[in-house]
């Protein structure tokens, strides 16, 4: 038995091993990721209860040049500890500007509301709205086309930082959206005083619709936000049947693989034409 357990530590530091040098290849990878621009803008579109295009979310992808396509749950994590973070947000609020500013010099006008993810460690840079002023000059963007999506546990870890910030970006004329809604620790009566637009439903709960029956968690979420007059929007909507109950709960704004996967940025505007009806 003494041996066995030798045996299973000896295994168990080689799995670490394994795992460490993992993160340390994936965060020498990032750095050159991001001196070599090897990240690529995706978008999922988001709908109201018509199908109606009512904007989208910037999801991140980054395609390595041996390893293809890497998706955000494998290096955003590694991005977060070593603080790489705070200049792949940058390039991603960036180039999601120039993007905007590329429809606009071709004459094409911005599709609704342009979601972007901010992670914790950029909402709470001391200068991360003065870092969304230089850009939104720089490319002559209107703030009033970007929603900017902060999860609840980067709202809540200081409370007066957080109101003050949000006030300032909502006077500038961005959109906020409370990002995976329910899976933190909020407390409603922190969450009440908060200036938001939007609460967006993980797809957490959204998988555990079950057809026919009552959804009293989600119930109690979306009527939370409507009271709080929120606009709420489903997130990881897959089927017709999970639609339709989420609006018949009152939810009004939807994203998901029934209406559409994520694409590249630049897939985006064909993807347009072909639903403009
Ligand atoms: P999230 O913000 O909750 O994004 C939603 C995720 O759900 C996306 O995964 C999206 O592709 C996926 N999804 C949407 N609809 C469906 C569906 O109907 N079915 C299924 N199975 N999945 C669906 P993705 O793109 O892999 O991103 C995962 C997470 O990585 C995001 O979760 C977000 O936390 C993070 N992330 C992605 N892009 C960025 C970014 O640009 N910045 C930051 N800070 N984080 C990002
Ligand atoms: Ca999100
Ligand atoms: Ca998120
Ligand atoms: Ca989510």
């Amino acid at each position: 038995a003494k041996n066995a357990g030798r045996n299973n530590s000896v295994i168990y530091e080689a799995g670490l091993q394994r795992l460490v040098n993992e993160r340390l290849e994936i965060e020498r990878g990032l750095r050159v990721a991001l001196d070599e621009d090897q990240f690529v803008l995706y978008i999922q579109p988001q709908v109201d209860h018509m199908n109606h295009l009512t904007g989208g979310e910037i999801l991140i992808r980054w395609l390595h040049p041996d390893k293809g396509m890497i998706p955000p749950f494998n290096f955003i994590p590694v991005a977060e500890e070593t603080g790489l973070i705070l200049r792949l947000g940058y390039w991603i609020i960036e180039h999601t500007f120039a993007c905007i500013a590329q429809w606009h010099a071709e004459g094409q006008s911005v599709p609704g509301q342009i979601s972007i993810n901010i992670s914790a460690w950029q909402f709470a840079q001391s200068d991360f709205t003065d870092q969304l002023h230089i850009l939104l000059d720089e490319y002559r963007i209107n703030p009033k086309h970007i929603t900017l999506e902060i999860t609840e546990t980067a709202l809540l870890s200081d409370i007066g930082d957080t109101k003050l910030k949000l006030a300032l970006l909502r006077k500038t004329g961005f959109r906020i959206s409370l990002d995976d809604f329910g899976t933190g620790y909020s407390s409603l009566a922190y969450l009440k005083d908060l200036p938001l637009d939007e609460l967006k439903i993980d797809k957490a709960f959204v998988d555990e619709i079950r057809p026919g029956e009552r959804q009293p968690l989600i119930e109690s979420m979306i009527s939370i936000g409507r009271h709080m007059n929120l606009d709420v929007l489903a997130e990881g909507v897959e089927t017709e049947k999970q639609k339709q109950q989420l609006v018949q709960m009152g939810c009004q704004n939807f994203q998901g693989y029934l209406f559409s996967r994520p694409m590249a940025m630049s897939d985006f505007p064909e993807w347009l034409k072909a639903h403009m009806d």
